[in-house]
């Protein structure tokens, strides 16, 4: 998606070979013309299916997730995170290990707010080795819902996330997909460095 791409090269900034900060558009601060945009592709590319419903985790995956649901006219549902759940019932959970932070989280979602009648699409907004996406899945099959795909924002292709996901047997689809980090440059796959 060029208009996501532009938008990395102008304010992304690479604060190592493995992250990317983009808190002007995504992370902190939200563009919403930029996040609209967003969801519009991610409607588009997964037209095929029927979607009931679009599953995210907070907090960042929020506003491209919303984006979408609001296109399709369909609920969004952010998976909570906490350090670690006691009370489970009625709620289904899954252990994810958070990259950014280095700790381990459980994420959950009532089981209110997602069934077995249910396609889902699943979004974030990063994808690195792939453990919220796996999350995810793993919520969405233990509720017995229908996986309609995995929608990432910016995948960070060089991370073994993208490999984890298709061999669930789960569809992918990244809106950015980055090659390399290397030397403070963002490079895009596709993209030769010059
Ligand atoms: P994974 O679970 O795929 O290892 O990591 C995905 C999560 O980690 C995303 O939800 C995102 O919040 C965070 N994340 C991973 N890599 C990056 C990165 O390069 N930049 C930012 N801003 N967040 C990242």
């Amino acid at each position: 998606m060029e208009l996501l791409k532009n938008k990395i090269r102008q304010e992304g900034k690479v604060l190592s070979e493995e992250v990317l900060k983009v808190d002007s558009f995504l992370n902190h601060q939200i563009d919403p013309l930029l996040m609209q945009e967003i969801g519009k592709e991610f409607v588009k590319r997964f037209s095929d299916q029927n979607i009931t419903r679009i599953i995210t985790i907070e907090s960042s995956g929020i506003a491209p997730a919303t984006m979408a649901g609001m296109i399709l006219g369909v609920p969004v549902v952010f998976a909570r995170k906490r350090k670690s759940l006691t009370l489970t019932d009625h709620l289904y959970s899954a252990k994810v290990y958070s990259f950014t932070k280095k700790e381990s989280n459980d994420i959950s979602v009532s089981k209110d707010f997602i069934s077995n009648e249910d396609t889902v699409l699943l979004i974030d907004d990063f994808l690195a080795n792939g453990q919220a996406a796996l999350g995810l899945i793993d919520i969405a099959k233990q509720a017995g819902a229908t996986i309609a795909g995995v929608g990432i924002v910016i995948e960070k292709c060089f991370q073994p996330g993208g490999d984890l996901i298709r061999k669930e047997g789960v569809r992918l689809e990244s809106l950015a997909e980055l090659q390399s980090l290397k030397n403070g440059q963002v490079q895009f796959v596709g993209e030769e460095n010059n």
